[in-house]
């Protein structure tokens, strides 16, 4: 048995006084998007009360540890700006950060409470002790260990394999409240016996989650609502030691329907997926923010500085929350909006070399689809016709409301050609003061020039920008080879 000595210096190095949250994943694979909510909430109401936020990672369950997850989550919450004050990349009071670097320390407290009669030792064979997290217990009633002397089972456990189970009670209940879903109550009949301490000696999940929470100093533990069925179990631990409870806050599931969860598996897309189709960071921390907590008011754009000061636990929604691509989607364009022509440019390259090549004047043709662009992928499509000019019939050039046909059109690129020439530089506002005089001088408006530019230039009835901005962008020699093309092709007809 470990001295009380042991424990007491346990108990002094918890860290205490003011709110400590944390962020406890498991690293099974990718990081879901309710599971980055669940890092941003915890991340949010740290901040909101001047706290700190902690990251552990939960991996006693060797079966599900997937090779590289730990670094993906370290990627991915430092690269979505969630800050952590204490976690396994930079240690802190409560070091390791990680359940399998901490496994000499789950034992003592799973026999503390075997002394104390709240736990026992189970030497049944493998199969029926269950040895996994979740593990179909053997029935209680049937479960002869449960009526061991514990002081003949103790020395037992010195020779033999065991597990250390949870000793329920089986009269009365359990009850809990959580700040989101309120009171909830079990009757403890209808809860197992959970193994505490597995026969390799690391703890089961639930255990090791309930122990690291108190000796880390969390206050407000913050989880998913896949949790709640567990509670119980971890109040009666609580309650079996005499530790203090955390403030539980329970979020409600992201739904991809009114009656499924998100789901991988059926191809709902995971925070990075959401990152690689496009979307910023930023926009979609922005949004999923919003899924199942409202700061009130119609209010929706928080940069996430903005977010910490006004996040509250009141704010939370007990109801599922429906993830909407359609909302996500305003929300990323907004976002791209709103950046700098400099910032934008900067994210946009990479998508604007891949389209239109390696010379191309990338930050005019970043300029040119800023105020059109929802998602960063969808740059190479709208600037596919940069690179190359498709093929395009002549009929494009006929346009009702332009007031155009192949005629006009063959007539306007024919004067305009000259013009474009010989201008002295070649700007936007150049290139569109040629149209214009042009068109003055045949009487006309000025689509009747503009129209046939655009196709001339880029092949497309819809572009991002005009033909003003899209000459400009594409250069003068390349424009005007462009309008040769074009000119040749309407002779042609
Ligand atoms: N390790 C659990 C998970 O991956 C954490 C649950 C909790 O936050 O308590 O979901």
């Amino acid at each position: 048995m470990t001295s009380q000595r042991w424990f007491d210096d346990m108990e002094a190095k918890i860290p205490r006084g003011g709110a400590r949250t944390r962020f406890a994943p498991s690293p099974t694979g990718f990081m879901h998007l309710g599971g980055m909510r669940t890092a941003l909430y915890a991340y949010l109401l740290a901040k909101s009360l001047g706290g700190s936020f902690l990251l552990r990672i939960e991996d006693t369950d060797s079966a599900r540890f997937v090779e590289g997850a730990t670094e993906a989550i370290l990627r991915t919450l430092r690269g979505a700006g969630l800050v952590c004050d204490e976690g396994p990349d930079i240690g802190g009071p409560a070091a390791p950060y990680i359940q399998s670097e901490r496994k000499p320390l789950y034992r003592p407290y799973a026999e503390r409470l075997c002394g104390r009669g709240a736990a026992y030792y189970c030497f049944c064979p493998r199969a029926e002790r269950g040895d996994r997290e979740t593990p179909a217990a053997a029935p209680r009633e049937d479960d002869p260990c449960r009526a061991l002397d514990p002081a003949e089972a103790a020395a037992r456990a010195g020779r033999e394999g065991h597990v250390i189970r949870m000793k329920a009670p089986r009269e009365g209940s359990t009850t809990f409240r959580d700040e989101v879903f309120g009171t909830v109550t079990a009757e403890n009949k209808t809860l197992d016996d959970m193994v505490l301490l597995k026969s390799d000696g690391l703890p089961t999940y639930n255990f090791a989650n309930v122990i690291d929470d108190h000796l880390m100093g969390i206050t407000h533990v913050l989880r998913g609502s896949e949790y709640i069925s567990s509670a119980p179990k971890y109040e009666m631990l609580y309650d079996a030691f005499g530790w203090e409870k955390p403030v539980y806050v329970t979020v409600s599931s992201i739904m991809r329907d009114e009656k499924h969860k998100l789901s991988k598996r059926l191809g709902d897309p995971t925070y990075e997926d959401l990152l690689a189709e496009g979307y910023l960071p930023e926009a979609v921390l922005n949004y999923i923010a919003l899924l199942g907590w409202s700061p009130g008011g119609e209010r929706e754009l928080y940069t996430l500085a903005e977010l910490e000061r006004v996040f509250s636990v009141a704010g939370i929604s007990k109801s599922p929350a429906l993830f909407d691509r359609a909302k996500l989607r305003h929300f990323n364009a907004e976002y791209i909006r709103a950046k700098s022509p400099e910032e934008f440019a900067a994210l946009a390259e990479p998508y604007i070399r891949l389209a239109a090549g390696p010379s191309a004047d990338a930050p005019a043709l970043a300029e040119l689809i800023q105020p059109r662009c929802e998602l960063l992928t969808e740059i190479p499509e709208m600037l596919g016709f940069i690179a190359a000019l498709p093929d395009y019939p002549a009929e494009l050039y006929v346009h009702k409301k332009s007031k155009t046909d192949e005629k006009t059109s063959l007539d306007a690129l024919r004067r305009l050609k000259p013009a474009l020439a010989g201008l002295p530089s070649w700007t936007r506002d150049g290139v569109h003061g040629a149209c214009e005089s042009l068109a003055a001088a045949l009487g006309a408006k000025n689509a009747l020039v503009m129209w046939p530019l655009r196709i001339a230039i880029s092949g497309r009835a819809v572009t991002p920008g005009g033909a003003a901005e899209l000459a400009a962008a594409l250069g003068r020699e390349e424009t005007l080879r462009r309008v040769g093309a074009g000119i040749e092709k309407l002779e042609g007809k």
